[in-house]
């Protein structure tokens, strides 16, 4: 931790700390979720589905890397234990026990929307006070709003394939 850098973020940094933390457990169960629903998931369009949930998996661990690294330099300690991730979890953890791609996507736009919502208030509530959480859940946001995005474009072709 630099001292400075955390002076900076004065009387907030333990509050922050715990929101990143949260964050980061988001990140670990939403990494799982695309990994494994890509292993398991079949029907129509599955190899475009594969590619796309490979690649979102790859960005939500990229995420937890950010938040881990803003966590450390602010002093905190990040969650040490999957235990904890489903008990600080924001967006939870949707099992793809059903796994047609469809239902896949649904599950998987569902998690997006509740990190676009997470992120967005992270934003606001970063804004004045810690412009360098602020950067990077600002960059984490604008691939949340991609990824949403990407699923809800392959839900609509599988749509129109019907
Ligand atoms: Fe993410
Ligand atoms: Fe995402
Ligand atoms: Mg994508």
């Amino acid at each position: 931790m630099g001292t400075k850098g955390r002076a900076l973020v004065g009387e907030h940094a333990d509050k922050i700390i715990e929101l990143l933390n949260k964050a980061l457990s988001d990140e670990w169960l939403a990494y799982y979720q695309y990994w494994i629903g890509s292993k398991v998931v079949k029907g129509p369009m599955k190899d475009a589905v594969i590619t796309e949930l490979t690649e979102h998996a790859t960005d939500e661990l990229r995420h937890a890397d950010m938040l881990v690294a803003r966590i450390l330099e602010l002093g905190g300690t990040p969650v040490l234990s999957p235990e904890e991730w489903l008990k600080i979890t924001n967006c939870g953890y949707d099992k793809p026990d059903d796994p047609v791609v469809k239902k896949v996507l649904e599950q998987n736009i569902k998690g997006e929307q509740c990190a676009i919502e997470v992120y967005n208030s992270l934003l606001k509530f970063t804004r004045d006070i810690d412009p360098v959480t602020y950067n990077i859940v600002l960059q984490i946001l604008t691939d949340e709003v991609e990824h949403e995005e990407d699923l809800q474009a392959l839900l609509e072709d599988l749509e129109v394939m019907k």
